[in-house]
């Protein structure tokens, strides 16, 4: 079979284990089915996620014009604690960023090589988790809007990594940290008026991928350098696909690149 489109995130389903989606436009490829079989990729020409030219993706699958001018990447989307929507203060479309930033916002706990402190709308739970390949996660505080939630995260990182470990992560290293244990800790570095966000009882989702074997080691593939890529699938976890020789291939970060896959 043959299909053809521009790269996106892939969309995710909770599940033991977790469910995966190839979104080929018109059609999906259940990835999960594709365990154990060759997949072909073969990278065709660019198309920004935004104007849908073929120029070069810059990042997050748009070209530099749009990345540097569409609402949706904004600095408050990296730093949450520049979020200005809830002061009425416009960075690049205030209705945007108001119907983003004014939400509910989770401020969590996620485990990975190491336990991270992130932030999420609370409706990209628990696919935020799913995409950094989290074992488990926390959440420790929900806010109205994305700015509280930034303001507590800047408090928690200066204790606690925000960063995932994407290597380690695919080898399947893991921390025995406990969540529970860290969630009492960071309490105490909050600020009075962000403790009212807390949440009492939270509770820990644990994430399963579909993971036949980690690789050893990790060889990432970049489909501009190496536009001819097959290999034999042995997993998908966070963003990635795993396959039987140590490549990854990382999904989000080729969004705007038109492919063709053959399986
Ligand atoms: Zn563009």
């Amino acid at each position: 079979m043959y299909y053809e489109s521009v790269l996106r995130r892939m969309p995710t389903e909770l599940g033991q284990p977790i469910q995966y989606y190839l979104d080929m436009g018109d059609d999906f490829i259940i990835l999960n089915n594709l365990l154990g079989r060759k997949i072909h990729f073969s990278f065709k020409k660019y198309e920004c996620l935004n104007c849908g030219q073929d120029l070069p993706v810059f990042a997050q699958g748009l070209c530099k014009k749009c990345y540097f001018e569409s609402p949706q990447v904004g600095a408050w989307v990296m730093k949450p604690e520049k979020s200005q929507a809830h002061l009425g203060i416009e960075d690049r479309d205030l209705a945007y960023e108001q119907s983003v930033q004014l939400k509910p916002h989770i401020v969590y706990l996620a485990k990975t090589s190491d336990v991270k402190v992130g932030v999420t709308r609370k409706s990209q739970i628990p696919f935020r988790w799913i995409d950094q390949g989290a074992d488990a996660a926390l959440p420790i505080l929900e806010t109205p809007n994305r700015y509280l939630a930034g303001q507590a995260e800047v408090l928690i990182k200066q204790h606690i990594t925000d960063k995932t470990g994407w290597q380690k992560m695919l080898k399947g290293i893991s921390t025995d940290k406990d969540l529970l244990a860290i969630r009492e800790e960071v309490k105490a570095y909050l600020s009075k008026d962000l403790i009212n966000y807390w949440l009492e009882k939270p509770e820990i989702l644990s994430l399963q991928y579909p993971v036949l074997k980690n690789p050893e080691k990790v060889k990432s593939i970049n489909l501009e350098k190496m536009p001819d890529f097959k290999g034999v699938l042995s997993g998908i976890k966070g963003q990635y696909l795993i396959f039987d020789d140590g490549h990854v291939l990382n999904i989000r970060n080729h969004s705007g690149y038109v492919v063709g896959v053959t399986i």
